[in-house]
């Protein structure tokens, strides 16, 4: 059985110019392809009436779906309503859908907000589409058949059009028999992703199923599990807690698991509190364990010690021992560690000091030189390790937070292996 053609269409002068960067074709090429469809063009036009027209026209004529996201808003320049309504009802007056003005009314009445006259527009529909509603925002979408092709027209913003097509969408362009297919994802840090591949082994061997791959991303290495066919949902489950064990201890969690909410997990099971002295991350890892809803419970908070003096006042570190050894030091991070449990009666701390640069390097000690300490305030006492990150500032500094958190992860847990990046 081929698999049906499906198009995408991006309409919005911003993507033409470039200033906003088309992200919801790729989001809809991989559901879409996911279900079983063959995604076979992405086009993208400017807000154009006739532009729109013609594309859809065009690529309805060669596809059994198309999706269009953006041009749904109530301004003038909001124009796929009408080119549907061209390529549809040649024109025709357009109806004022009940359920599409019922929505708009209760939208802004829940914000307390007066709807203006424009935004009735969008409660209009062509004669022969019907409305796809939109639960999180003003802009309906619609669905219309263009000859034997079904249509959908969904708002640009990607936090409106994402529960569209899941609920409207997906359900209804699911070509029958289309085998069930079930994704995990496993997140892995602190190894590369050839050595990855290889504690994987025959696990990644093409043709296999359950299919496992990987990819990289912000140097979280994913592990991505996939099965098609019977059974789907309990196999790729199954591989994914397979090929967890096979890479352990550098998988941190599935899903939308990061490294913050797996340490701050591992926390709150073991009944600890966690504080943060941060140096040259300068608080990248609070913001990353902030950024997790609930995490108030485990992290207390901490210290930015971005100077010496901060380190010597506000977590101890003893001057003398600062100028022996210097900031970017085993002992002034295990020196910080210490000094953060202290201060702040927590039982667990990171501790991270080092040269994010591009200044600052000095003999022995280059650019992405990074000295990391988790303190354990219950085995009185913490471990510091060396790293040398590569890559700019930026990335030096997010690959030093979320190697923290890893390590700390792996203290609480009593594991322990090699980073990658990590120098003796
Ligand atoms: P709304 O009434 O909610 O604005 P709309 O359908 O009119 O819906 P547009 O005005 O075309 O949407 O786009 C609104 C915003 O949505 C854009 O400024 C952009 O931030 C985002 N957006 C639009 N198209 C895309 C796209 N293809 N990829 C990612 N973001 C997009």
């Amino acid at each position: 059985m081929t698999a049906p053609r499906a198009a995408i269409l991006s309409v919005g002068d911003e993507l033409v110019l470039g200033t906003t960067l088309d992200t919801n074709s790729r989001t809809l090429s991989l559901a879409l392809r996911d279900i079983g469809l063959d995604v076979v063009e992405h086009r993208t036009v400017a807000d154009d009436r006739g532009a729109i027209a013609a594309a859809l026209r065009d690529l309805a004529a060669r596809s059994a779906v198309v999706v269009s996201t953006g041009g749904l808003g109530p301004t003038d320049d909001d124009l796929t309503r009408d080119a549907l309504n061209d390529v549809i009802d040649g024109g025709a007056a357009q109806v004022e859908d009940p359920v599409a003005r019922a929505d708009l009314e209760a939208w802004f009445a829940g914000r307390g907000r007066a709807m203006a006259a424009i935004n009735l527009r969008q409660a209009l529909r062509p004669r022969s589409a019907r409305i796809v509603r939109n639960p999180g925002g003003t802009a309906p979408g619609l669905a219309a058949t263009v000859g034997a092709c079904r249509v959908f027209c969904l708002p640009g913003p990607p936090r409106e059009m994402i529960p569209m097509l899941e609920s409207d969408v997906l359900p209804a362009v699911r070509p029958a028999g289309a085998p069930a297919i079930a994704k995990r994802t496993v997140g892995t840090f602190g190894i590369g992703e050839s050595a990855l591949a290889e504690m994987l082994g025959t696990r990644m061997a093409r043709g296999r199923e359950p299919a496992v791959g990987t990819t990289a991303s912000g140097s979280v290495v994913s592990v991505q599990v996939v099965a098609r066919g019977a059974d789907a949902a309990r196999r790729v489950a199954a591989e994914a807690a397979e090929c967890r064990a096979a890479v352990r201890p550098y998988d941190f969690g599935e899903e939308d698991d990061t490294l913050a909410s797996a340490l701050l997990a591992e926390c709150r099971a073991r009944g600890r509190t966690l504080v943060v002295a941060e140096s040259c991350t300068g608080g990248l890892v609070g913001g990353m364990l902030t950024a997790v809803a609930g995490s108030s419970d485990v992290f207390a908070g901490g210290w930015i010690t971005y100077s010496n003096e901060m380190k010597s006042r506000e977590v101890g570190v003893d001057a003398a021992l600062l100028a022996a050894h210097g900031a970017v030091s085993a002992e002034v991070a295990l020196a910080m560690a210490a000094g953060a449990c202290r201060a702040s009666g927590a039982g667990v701390s990171i501790a991270i000091t080092g040269i994010a640069g591009p200044g600052g390097a000095v003999p022995g000690k280059p650019v992405g030189t990074v000295w990391i300490a988790v303190h354990d305030a219950a085995a009185g006492g913490g471990r510091a390790r060396r790293f040398e990150f590569p890559g700019p500032r930026d990335i030096i500094r997010d690959r030093a937070a979320k190697t923290a958190l890893q390590l700390a992860r792996w203290m609480l847990r009593g594991e322990d292996a090699s980073i990658i990046w990590e120098r003796a």
